[in-house]
């Protein structure tokens, strides 16, 4: 799939991290070109990217959350 963001480059290795929704480990990339820092897991499909300077959330996505929501 060809999409805009995947024009813009990654840095070569991404930083591991403990996913905050599921406690496995995840990558954190960081988007050099627009200043934004994505965290992802591949195990629960979680998302979130942040703005690197601010600290902002412009966009989150936790499977686990939504579903204990939902079926609350
Ligand atoms: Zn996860």
């Amino acid at each position: 799939m060809k999409r805009p963001l995947e024009s813009i480059p990654l840095t070569p290795e991404p930083t591991t991290i403990r996913c905050p929704n599921c406690g496995r480990p995840g990558e954190r990339h960081h988007l050099a070109h627009s200043r934004l820092v994505r965290t992802e897991c591949h195990h629960c499909d979680y998302l979130m990217i942040t703005c690197g300077e601010t600290g902002n959330v412009i966009e989150a996505y936790s499977p686990g959350l939504y579903a204990h929501a939902m079926s609350a």
